[in-house]
């Protein structure tokens, strides 16, 4: 099936569907997270009290950024044409639900995807863990093999991967991870043409 025949996406929020402003390095020095640790890992490994107090620095921190969010460029105009097409539309974002909401209601993407097909770190192991793309897979009722997950980063490629979906990187101008990747576009705007749109 070509990609553009696809009626079932998910997409990953910060960097994708919006202009990435999270400075993961700053976040890590505030929580005294080692630098090539993985924040939502070495949270999930601190004592209870401990990772409560960080986690809710971070959530803090995120709804700022949240509030500040802009579009990425073609995001929403890629999100209508598949909409109009018919297709599903889902986001897997290691970010909260909650901040989820507030985020793609800022940008103009509230009306795009129904509450329960956002997951969140919370209702979903975090990426490049596959367990979010097969629980939507399983919820729409489709194979994980005709999902697509658009993303900007390594994760959500090898979230696809793990899941049997079809990868797509977007806003990077060259593809660092060829052999994750079923298609890369430069940006959404891209991505729309691509397919058709
Ligand atoms: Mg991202």
């Amino acid at each position: 099936m070509t990609l553009a025949a696809a009626r079932h996406w998910v997409f990953d929020m910060d960097g994708t569907l919006t202009i990435a402003v999270h400075d993961f390095p700053a976040i890590k020095r505030a929580l005294d997270i080692p630098p090539e640790d993985d924040i939502l890992h070495h949270l999930a490994a601190l004592p209870a009290d401990e990772a409560a107090a960080k986690r809710a620095w971070l959530l803090e921190h995120e709804r700022e950024l949240a509030y500040a969010a802009s579009p990425a460029p073609g995001a929403l105009e890629l999100l209508h044409e598949l909409r109009d097409r018919g297709c599903r539309l889902g986001v897997l974002t290691r970010n909260a639900h909650e901040l989820a909401l507030v985020t793609l209601q800022a940008v103009g993407m509230g009306d795009c995807f129904a509450s329960e097909d956002i997951l969140g770190r919370d209702e979903a192991p975090p990426k490049p863990d596959p367990g979010g793309l097969l629980h939507l897979a399983d919820k729409w009722q489709v194979a994980p093999q005709t999902l697509v997950m658009v993303g900007d980063y390594r994760f959500d490629l090898e979230c696809a991967k793990a899941a049997g979906a079809r990868g797509v990187l977007v806003n990077l101008p060259d593809n660092l991870w060829p052999e994750l990747t079923e298609l890369h576009a430069r940006d959404c705007l891209e991505l729309r043409r691509m397919l058709g749109g």
